[in-house]
């Protein structure tokens, strides 16, 4: 694993309990913002904050909330 810039105490720590309350602690090592998640060419990064429909989970190289495209694949499921 490449070594990154830490992102300081208070980020970490808020992305550290946001990742224990969603009950998947690993998620705090994913990067805390999409500029890091391109240099180390990831998939993934997690905030700690909740999206819009108040998901706390990792998001996808285009910002979105992974719960939340889920949700968007199923309905088009349905929808077909
Ligand atoms: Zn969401």
């Amino acid at each position: 694993m490449t070594h990154r810039q830490f992102e300081g105490w208070n980020s970490y720590g808020r992305r550290l309990a946001a990742a224990t309350k969603a009950g998947n602690r690993d998620w705090v090592r994913l990067p805390y913002c999409r500029g890091v998640m391109l240099a180390e060419g990831g998939k993934l990064f997690f905030t700690g904050k909740a999206c819009k429909r108040g998901h706390l989970s990792p998001r996808n190289e285009h910002g979105d909330c992974t719960q939340c495209h889920l949700m968007r694949l199923a309905e088009r499921r349905d929808a077909v």
